[in-house]
């Protein structure tokens, strides 16, 4: 049987993550309500705005159902906004904003500065893509970086040029996964295979 996995769909580039699980061969759900979390074997928490997913996450009534999940041991994968949404702690956050948290990891909004609000960049992933692969092109859209990461977290990517170089922008602790990027507007699958392989 083919995976089924969910897109968080409250907010954000929902049908770009869709569509590249689905020319993976991935069943797809978006996800708006709690029931919809049944039955899933993964789910993927898009870019887009991290305080609105917060409000609209609490709004819908899905935000205790989607921890007890991800607690429990759901798969995840988190870009860009959906990295923060996993991520423990997060610097610049707005006053109120909340996470979902599991990531042991402290994320900054908005990192790469206000005047560069896109960057591009090819990442070698070996964890991910193996030795002899072609890098990741990837595109950093008022993104976040991870500043700081708990010992269980393996960090899978860094930036190789420009100012940002050396920072962490893809990590994955145990079954959630996050990128600062996305790899969803490239037309490169490879990130979304390696989650699919995270939900067998
Ligand atoms: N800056 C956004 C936030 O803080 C994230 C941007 C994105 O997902 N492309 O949520």
């Amino acid at each position: 049987m083919n995976s089924l996995i969910g897109v968080l769909a409250v907010q954000g580039d929902v049908r770009e993550h869709a569509r590249s699980l689905e020319s993976l061969g991935a069943a797809t759900r978006l996800v708006r309500r709690p029931e919809e979390l049944d039955g899933l074997d993964g789910i993927v928490l898009p870019g887009g705005e991290s305080t609105t997913m917060d409000k609209l996450l609490r709004a819908f009534d899905l935000r205790d159902p989607l921890r007890e999940r991800l607690q429990a041991g759901l798969p995840a994968y988190g870009s860009c906004a959906g990295m923060i949404l996993l991520a423990d702690r997060v610097l610049d956050a707005t006053p109120d904003q909340q996470t979902l948290g599991g990531l042991d990891v402290t994320v900054r909004r908005n990192a790469f500065g206000r005047q560069v609000d896109s960057f591009e960049d090819d990442l070698e992933m070996p964890l991910v893509l193996g030795e002899e692969h072609e890098p990741v092109r990837a595109v950093f859209i008022r993104a976040p970086w991870v500043e700081a990461v708990g010992p269980q977290v393996q960090v899978l990517g860094t930036v190789t040029t420009g100012p940002a170089a050396g920072r962490i922008v893809a990590v994955r602790q145990g079954s959630l996964l996050a990128t600062s990027f996305h790899p969803e507007v490239t037309g490169d699958h490879r990130i979304h295979e390696y989650f699919l392989g995270m939900t067998k």
